[in-house]
């Protein structure tokens, strides 16, 4: 998406870690314009395939995810993160390590707003080692929910997780693929 990618350049910080700050946009203050067309581009690679429901990861999924809702007229549910290990039956939970922030964190989405049989669609901000997109697949296949795909807003392709996530057959669809974040600070798209 050439928009997003313009965005990444202007406003994007090669941070060390390989992390890429994109919080004039995306992470903090939110460019409503650009995810409302991030919403339709989702909305328009994943329609007519039944899915009845959105899932993201609270809380930098919750902004593209909405708008992919809104495009799709499906209501979206942001699994909550815990970083204490409360059990609870009412919940379905997996854990899923925080790359940028060195911790793992349980997820966890309530049973009340799953039904069996639903077609779910996953959206995140950024995909890199895929562990939070495999927490959420967790908890799919635990409420005996399919999952349609994976939109993700930023893919950093230098990380294993989209491979690992296409290798198990999953439909990953990312509007901005990275390659490389450069000592000197700049983003090579692929
Ligand atoms: P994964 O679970 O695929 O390893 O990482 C994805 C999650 O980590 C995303 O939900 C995002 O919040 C965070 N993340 C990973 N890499 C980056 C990055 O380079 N920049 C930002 N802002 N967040 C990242």
């Amino acid at each position: 998406m050439q928009e997003l990618k313009e965005k990444i350049e202007k406003y994007g910080t090669v941070l060390p870690g390989n992390v890429l700050k994109v919080d004039g946009f995306l992470n903090h203050q939110v460019d409503t314009d650009l995810m409302y067309k991030i919403g339709q581009e989702f909305a328009k690679h994943f329609q007519n395939q039944g899915i009845t429901k959105i899932w993201t990861v609270e809380s930098s999924g919750i902004a593209p995810a909405v708008m992919t809702g809104l495009a799709m007229h499906l209501p979206v549910i942001f699994a909550r993160k815990h970083k204490s290990l409360t059990l609870n039956d009412n919940m379905y939970t997996a854990d899923v390590y925080s790359y940028t922030k060195n911790t793992t964190n349980r997820i966890s989405i309530s049973k009340k707003y799953v039904d069996k049989g639903e077609k779910v669609l996953l959206i995140d901000d950024f995909l890199a080692n895929g562990q939070a997109v495999e927490g959420m697949m967790e908890i799919a296949d635990q409420a005996g929910v399919e999952v349609a795909g994976a939109g993700i807003v930023i893919e950093k392709s230098f990380q294993p997780g989209g491979k690992e996530l296409r290798d198990k057959g999953v439909e990953v669809y990312s509007l901005a693929r990275v390659k490389a974040l450069t000592d000197d600070g700049h983003v090579v798209f692929n």
